[in-house]
């Protein structure tokens, strides 16, 4: 990843019919080759972003730059940078995938020399599918093509709006391996997904928006350092007399002769100084288990605060 701007916005708002503020002075910026997040809960304003950028939605104020070009003074140029997969399958059921793009390239005024249609099969694994009916496609194989069909033009970016929603697990696993492999040619990708574990797993950096507000921008490695909470559990043969200086420095879930359950701040005390105190009763440990926070830990306590 380098740090070159693709994507910058600006004190950018958006208000539906004069009361409803979906967006509230926006500001944020994607680098060129990052897999950004957007995430937030329902009705925080991820989809007007993207109707936006799309060119679906106009804005109320401020100023969107795409690869350079100013949404307001050269919005075909905007479009022809961006790709736009949408959550819902709008494809014509009586075409085949190798036809469908065709046609959109056509839409998009790429030359039949300059096509790049069974890469793009190949890149979402469309292949053996080139000419069958898109109605005979799974779920996940149509989803695969609205994210073939964004490509036909070559744009430098492509958004994707809840890629995996509804999809199971496997398909999901695919959908987000064709992801990564447009990460590696090169095409920067941003991503709205209501799954945390995804965004954790997927992105780079992670924004969170909520009520039109962005509440958190950062990698999603700070992301999760943002939380320093720790639970773990022992499994002992005795009861674990807590000691009042330990007792200080961590929360007690559960204390028994089987399991010690206790959750504490990793910057405050380390698992080393639990397990000597419970050694120097002579109590065995007979499996240690813990958990770090995940997206979803910090997730809800942005949202909360
Ligand atoms: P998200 O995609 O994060 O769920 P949306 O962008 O769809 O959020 O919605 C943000 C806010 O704007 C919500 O309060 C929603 O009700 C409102 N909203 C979205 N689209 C429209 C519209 N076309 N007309 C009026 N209000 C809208």
């Amino acid at each position: 990843m380098n740090n070159k701007i693709v994507l910058s916005v600006k004190n950018l708002n958006k208000t539906y019919n004069k009361k409803i503020h979906a967006l509230r002075n926006l500001n944020l910026e994607v680098k060129e080759g990052e897999i950004f997040g957007l995430l937030g809960p329902n009705g925080a304003g991820k989809s007007t972003f993207i109707n936006i950028l799309a060119g679906l939605t106009t804005k109320t104020s401020g100023d969107v730059d795409v690869w350079g070009f100013n949404m307001d003074k050269n919005p075909r140029q905007v479009r022809a940078s961006l790709g736009i997969v949408p959550q819902e399958i709008n494809v014509d059921p009586f075409f085949t995938p190798k036809k469908l793009l065709e046609l959109q390239a056509g839409l998009y005024g790429v030359k039949k020399k300059d096509r790049i249609t069974d890469t793009i099969l190949d890149l979402v694994s469309l292949n053996e599918k080139a000419n069958s009916y898109t109605r005979n496609l799974s779920g996940g194989m149509q989803r695969r093509l609205l994210i073939a069909k964004a490509l036909v033009h070559k744009p430098p970016i492509v958004i994707l709006d809840e890629p995996t929603a509804g999809v199971d697990v496997e398909l999901r696993k695919k959908l987000l391996d064709n992801v990564k492999s447009l990460r590696e040619i090169g095409v920067t990708i941003i991503l709205t997904t209501h799954y945390l574990s995804e965004a954790e797993e997927m992105c780079d950096r992670i924004g969170i928006i909520n009520r039109g507000n962005l509440i958190a921008l950062e990698t999603t490695e700070n992301m999760l350092n943002k939380i320093q909470t720790k639970i773990v559990k022992f499994s002992v043969n005795k009861k674990v007399e807590l000691i009042d200086t330990l007792k200080k420095k961590l929360k007690i879930i559960k204390n028994n002769e089987k399991e010690l359950i206790v959750s504490y701040e990793k910057n405050i005390i380390n698992i080393q100084e639990i397990i000597d105190v419970i050694k120097s009763q002579k109590i065995d440990i007979f499996d240690v288990q813990s958990r770090d926070p995940d997206l979803e830990d910090v997730f809800i306590k942005l949202i909360k605060n």
